[in-house]
């Protein structure tokens, strides 16, 4: 990739619309949706599971198979080049390399007949042109960065040989091996538990502040967000209703969806009596999505315009943005 063509912004996604062809019809995954993420800086995609986070995530290293997906609509620009055009060796040089991927479940997502040392250096090798032992010495520091004990060792030893936490360890030393411009984490913390999960978060920002790398990172998990990231981006059915400063998102939220997401979780001051609250009804079918706004069904606030019409994007203060009727002044509020 040619360095000079750095911009500010280090992706740009514009306009993209994901789609899955089944033998029922075409599932709309991800609607026409645009954002970017600055150079260096944390990005959390925030959402119920099958908003259309992980398809988001996915494209762009492109790992889903076409068919069945159909990128119907957009550009993916990494430092200006756009994802959508590279061909498939292209790509096998951008993954593992420019940009890296930490999956959910490091149970599954490493091999299991292979030593970690050695998944490290294989991933290095596609890329870059190394010895056996630099390799080895390169998996041992990678080990060691991210905090596994007794690297020496552990780096001859098999996945079954790690706890669930030292896996998903191996799995950010694997995906950061290459140095990368850009790691996507896609819920890396949801098989651990809470201390653990503080470690692996404190590890990636440390990672990040020291390689300068900057992080996509697909959540459910409102906590992680807020420890974690710059900037954050709610999706729902396929769509952004909202997006905005972690400051913007946590203090300040515009879309009611956002709102609703934010009473449901936990706080440590509750009474016992209080109840949590939770999101009653489900997401929109995206075999057939609404004309208009896609939280209708399950929004109080709900207007009669918002049924049938789909809200365009308001600008608040800075790039905070949100698709709700309830902040478009001019429009007729007559509650459905
Ligand atoms: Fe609720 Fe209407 Fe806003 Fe959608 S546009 S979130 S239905 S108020």
């Amino acid at each position: 990739m040619d360095l000079n063509k750095q911009v500010d912004n280090i992706l740009e996604v514009k306009n993209l619309a994901v789609s899955f062809e089944t033998f029922f019809g075409e599932v709309e995954a991800v609607r026409n949706i645009s954002f970017s993420l600055k150079r260096g800086s944390t990005l959390a995609i925030v959402g119920e599971s099958g908003c259309g986070k992980s398809v988001t995530a996915n494209s762009i290293v492109q790992l889903l198979p076409k068919p069945p997906v159909l990128y119907k609509n957009g550009e993916i620009l990494f430092n200006g080049e756009d994802l959508l055009k590279k061909s498939n060796n292209e790509m096998v040089d951008i993954r593992g390399n420019s940009i890296s991927m930490v999956f959910q479940d490091p149970m599954t997502s490493l091999n299991p007949t292979m030593k970690v040392g050695n998944q490290i250096v294989e991933g290095v090798k596609r890329h870059k042109n190394i010895s056996r032992e630099e390799g080895k010495k390169l998996a041992i520091e990678m080990l060691d960065l991210v905090a596994v004990p007794q690297p020496e060792r552990r780096v001859n030893q098999y996945p079954h040989e790690f706890s669930g936490g030292m896996r998903q360890r191996v799995m950010i030393a694997l995906a950061m091996a290459a140095k990368p411009e850009l790691l996507i984490a896609d819920e890396p913390t949801t098989a651990l538990d809470v201390t653990v999960q503080a470690q692996i978060l404190d590890l990636m920002r440390n990672l990040k502040d020291e390689m300068g790398t900057s992080i996509i990172l697909i959540t459910h998990d409102l906590g992680v967000v807020a420890d974690m990231a710059d900037e954050v981006i709610v999706m729902y059915a396929g769509q952004i209703l909202e997006k905005g400063t972690v400051i913007d998102i946590f203090k300040n939220p515009k879309h009611p969806y956002t709102r609703k997401l934010l009473s449901a979780v936990p706080k440590l001051n509750m009474a016992r009596s209080e109840t949590l609250h939770s999101i009653d009804g489900t997401p929109p079918d995206l075999y057939k999505p609404p004309a208009g706004c896609s939280f209708y069904d399950r929004c109080d606030e709900a207007m009669v315009i918002c049924k049938d019409h789909l809200p365009e994007f308001l600008h608040h203060e800075g790039e905070h943005c949100s698709r709700c009727w309830l902040n478009h002044k001019d429009c007729v509020k007559v509650v459905r």
